[in-house]
């Protein structure tokens, strides 16, 4: 699969910088809240703005999204901001919406990269366009079925791929929420050089404090992006509290992880 060309050429389409930074809020929960959080990110190194509108909750009875409303809110904040803009897709119809609402990156999100019928119904309604599409790892550690959802949008012709990787479930307590099991991306990438990576240290740490060391270790293993939730009131944010950080943060933290760079 020679996709490290492809991922070279829709960087390089969207004149993207190297690393890819994705941000904003896990969920988008009312127009003024997506606004407010783009506008913060404008001038950042983030390119890229990501916010939940269908929500994928573990458990019932909490937030599941706004729904369909939240992609003209996505498709405002692009306008007034330039930043491309990124949401989950989790069936054909969520993907139809999202193209019409001209959302630029869709992602697929572990709890559906899990299941090789919803990965094939969204390869072929993804079938004829030129979207830039991430997968997420699955939940569990399992390289194959991470390796065969790739293989189904590939095989789909989608051209513009990429991988996120979020970490992995387990039933033991560890500082993670999700455990980073680095060698599994990294297998992958042996697997498939070509493939951009991207690390979502919100999701592996669940908790801001760490979210800085895990992006650093990203960079260090040459990953080609990083995905950070942001919020402009995390403690308040109506999904993932406690991972989300200020646009105000992000930008420390990008000026951090240069700075350590340059040093090295
Ligand atoms: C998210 O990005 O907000 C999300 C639900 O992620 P994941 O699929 O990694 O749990
Ligand atoms: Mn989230």
């Amino acid at each position: 699969m020679d996709n490290k060309k492809e991922l070279r050429n829709w960087l390089d389409d969207f004149g993207l910088p190297h690393p890819l930074v994705i941000a904003g809020p896990c969920s988008a929960e009312t127009e003024d809240q997506v606004l407010n959080i783009a506008h913060q990110l404008k001038d950042s190194d983030a390119t890229v703005f990501r916010a939940g509108i269908w929500k994928p909750r573990t458990r019932p009875g909490m937030f599941e999204g706004v729904g369909a409303i939240g992609l003209k809110w996505l498709q405002k904040a692009k306008e007034e901001t330039g930043m491309l803009t990124a949401t989950e897709v989790a069936n054909p119809t969520h993907v139809q919406l999202a193209i019409e609402h001209d959302v630029d990156i869709l992602w697929i999100g572990a709890r559906s990269t899990v299941s090789p019928f919803i990965v094939q119904e969204i390869a072929d309604s993804l079938q004829g366009t030129d979207k830039v599409v991430l997968v997420k790892n699955p939940v569990n550690p399992d390289l194959p079925l991470w390796l065969g959802a790739v293989e189904r949008l590939h095989k789909a012709d989608i051209k513009k791929l990429g991988v996120i990787h979020r970490g992995f479930s387990t039933y033991e307590k560890t500082k993670y929420r999700n455990i980073p099991e680095w060698q599994l991306p990294i297998e992958l990438q042996n697997r498939f050089p070509d493939l951009p990576l991207i690390c979502d240290p919100s999701h592996i740490t669940g908790k801001r404090d760490m979210v800085f060391d895990v992006c650093q270790t990203a960079l260090d293993l040459n990953y080609d992006g990083l995905m950070v939730e942001t919020h402009f009131d995390p403690d308040n944010a109506w999904s993932d509290a406690a991972q989300q950080v200020t646009p105000a943060t992000l930008i420390q933290i990008m000026q951090d992880l240069r700075i350590r760079k340059e040093n090295d």
